[in-house]
């Protein structure tokens, strides 16, 4: 094995863990399950005040972590967000944009340390888009009103799915159900 093979390999292990466990080649969501599945389009057909929003006007808007994942595709270290080990009830907002994407209905328990979910709220709350930085081939889960970054989905979920959304606390705002909020 070649030393610039072995450095190959050392990369992909490392932006592997940084990406969550389990990260493998999967297929577009457009071939999922889903009943109207999400695409990259809807990022370019979106408008709305949200993409009126300039790098200046996010970095004021979000705080550093947030920026630096929602805007510029960062991920945050396992088990240090907020929601990694939530288990209230209620709903996952873009914390860009404040969309509904994710309810904790379909969250569920994984060891890798960020926020899982096997489905979004619904099939156009988030967009999908080929990913094939750090040597792998990943898709990358967008929020589809404001194009903020929340992570990637991988086809290692539980049913009736079989998907993991695999999310970023960072890019997520939690509103708990009304008959939670005491
Ligand atoms: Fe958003």
């Amino acid at each position: 094995m070649s030393t610039r093979w072995q450095t190959n390999l050392a990369l992909a292990a490392a932006a592997a863990m940084a990406a969550g466990c389990g990260a493998s080649r999967m297929t577009p969501a457009s071939e999922n399950n889903l009943a109207t599945p999400p695409t990259s389009a809807n990022l370019t057909t979106t408008t709305n005040a949200s993409t009126a929003m300039t790098d200046a006007d996010w970095k004021k808007k979000l705080t550093p972590e947030q920026y630096r994942v929602l805007r510029q595709k960062g991920t945050e270290r396992p088990f240090t967000g907020a929601y990694w080990n939530s288990h209230a009830a209620g709903t996952y907002r873009c914390a860009g944009c404040g969309e509904e994407l994710f309810t904790s209905e379909t969250k569920y328990d994984t060891e890798c340390g960020w926020p899982s979910f096997y489905a979004p709220m619904s099939s156009n709350a988030v967009a999908t888009a080929d990913d094939r930085s750090h040597f792998m081939e990943r898709t990358e889960v967008l929020c589809s009103k404001c194009g903020g970054h929340l992570g990637h989905v991988f086809e290692d979920g539980p049913k009736p799915t079989g998907l993991r959304y695999c999310i970023n606390s960072a890019s997520l705002t939690f509103e708990a159900k009304k008959d939670e909020k005491k």
